[in-house]
């Protein structure tokens, strides 16, 4: 593994920064605060490759993998202006069709996920399970002389479902042999009868919205069922490893564009004699901010590797680390440059403030701080469970 990027993710991550430039902060301001959607955002990268690098080329992807789509979605949260539906459609659904998906499924949706014509979103948290999915009942019965599913259940905080085209929703089947549930992973399109969305309210200052889903006897056809009923959980983790890296990417590139405008401002605010950069009292957090999401990207880029090379056992581990640091240090970034710009950095002209909510999400979602530290204490460092 080269742990300094190659050329090529060099070259990619800069021409990612100077698009994500052009749009920036400001543009993704106005988009959220007139409750719209980046679409041309979307779209254009999507039409420059970007979107869907990680596709296969003979589905009209890019031929790369999470490595590449991660330096994308950090680097246009570096520019200001990240993508959110990113972690979900290219990244999980993407994957898991590209992997497991039947040759009609692939061709149906992987061309328009890479050129952005289309968008899918991902649903799996319950509102009695949470953090424990394992305890999900969603569940699909076949019928019998249709052969078609009956998807019933509830899920929530499922993000971009009023934008997606459809949603890749993780129910159970019922096996024929032990009667026990088993995870199984469904397109569910958006206007599907007996499937409907609530808005939840969020506090939070960002373009996607999160919806509360109802599914009641959503009828789907037997195509609708992506991958094999048996495979269970093998085929639930290649999404779910994409989405921990792109969240320590989303996370990451945050932290860097929040860190930015932290040391702009610290370079230039003066007070006493020297600028408030100066003080070490303010440069040292800074710097520490600095570290911390360097180390972050430097896992992130690990379990990249390592998914990217098939090793989803050890990408798993890796995902969950990488993760977990960078929703650490983007929190931490976040609270240190709002502190480095005094009253500024609660204003609206300095934008910041949002990220203090913003920044939370990676610390809860898609899987908390403590469920992680609960997988390195059990997986990592063989210590018995609480739960
Ligand atoms: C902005 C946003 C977008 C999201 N988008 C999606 C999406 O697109 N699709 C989707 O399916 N979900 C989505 N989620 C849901 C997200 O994945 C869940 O919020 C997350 O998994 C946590 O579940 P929960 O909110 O039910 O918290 P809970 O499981 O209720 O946990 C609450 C608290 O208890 C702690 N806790 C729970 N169990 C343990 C334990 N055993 N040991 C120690 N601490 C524990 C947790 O760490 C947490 O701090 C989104 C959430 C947010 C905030």
């Amino acid at each position: 593994m080269a742990l300094i990027e190659s050329e090529e993710h060099k070259a990619l991550r800069s021409a990612v920064a100077a698009f994500g430039k052009r749009y920036g902060r400001d543009y993704m301001t106005d988009i959220i605060d007139s409750g719209g959607y980046p679409k041309e955002l979307w779209l254009e990268a999507a039409k420059l490759g970007y979107l869907g690098v990680n596709l296969p080329e003979t589905y009209g992807g890019g031929g790369g993998g999470i490595a590449e789509l991660s330096i994308v979605l950090e680097e246009l949260g570096t520019a200001g202006a990240p993508l959110l539906m990113m972690i979900v459609s290219p990244a999980i659904c993407g994957t898991v069709i590209s992997r497991f998906g039947t040759e009609d499924q692939k061709q149906e949706w992987l061309p328009a996920l890479a050129d952005g014509t289309r968008t899918m979103a991902f649903g799996i948290t319950e509102p009695d399970a949470g953090s424990n999915s394992h305890r999900i009942t969603t569940t699909a019965r076949r019928e019998a002389d249709t052969g078609d599913w009956l998807l019933t259940g509830r899920k929530v905080f499922v993000s971009g479902v009023d934008i997606a085209d459809a949603t890749l929703i993780v129910g159970r089947t019922e096996d024929a042999r032990t009667g026990n549930l088993k995870p199984c992973l469904f397109i569910v399109p958006r206007d599907a009868p007996g499937f409907t969305r609530r808005k939840i309210d969020m506090e939070l200052h960002g373009a996607e919205k999160q919806f509360e889903l109802a599914l009641d006897d959503v009828r789907l056809p037997a195509e609708a069922l992506v991958g094999d009923e048996d495979a269970g959980l093998l085929q639930l983790f290649a999404g779910l490893n994409p989405e921990r890296i792109m969240t320590a990417a989303f996370a990451i590139g945050m932290g860097r564009y929040a860190l930015a405008r932290a040391v702009e401002y610290a370079r230039d605010r003066v007070v006493w004699k020297t600028p408030i950069g100066a003080h070490q009292a303010i440069a040292h957090p800074l710097a520490q901010a600095h570290i911390d999401l360097e180390l972050a990207r430097l896992m992130m880029q690990k379990a990249a590797h390592l998914y990217d090379a098939g090793d989803d056992v050890g990408a798993g581990e890796a995902a969950n680390m990488a993760k977990y640091a960078a929703g650490e240090a983007c929190v931490r970034a976040v609270d240190q440059a709002v502190h480095t710009l005094g009253g500024n950095g609660l204003t609206r002209e300095f934008g910041l403030a949002t990220l203090i909510t913003a920044s939370r999400v990676a610390r809860i979602a898609p899987v908390s701080r403590e469920m992680i530290l609960n997988y390195v204490s059990h997986q990592t460092l063989g210590l018995p469970k609480s739960y």
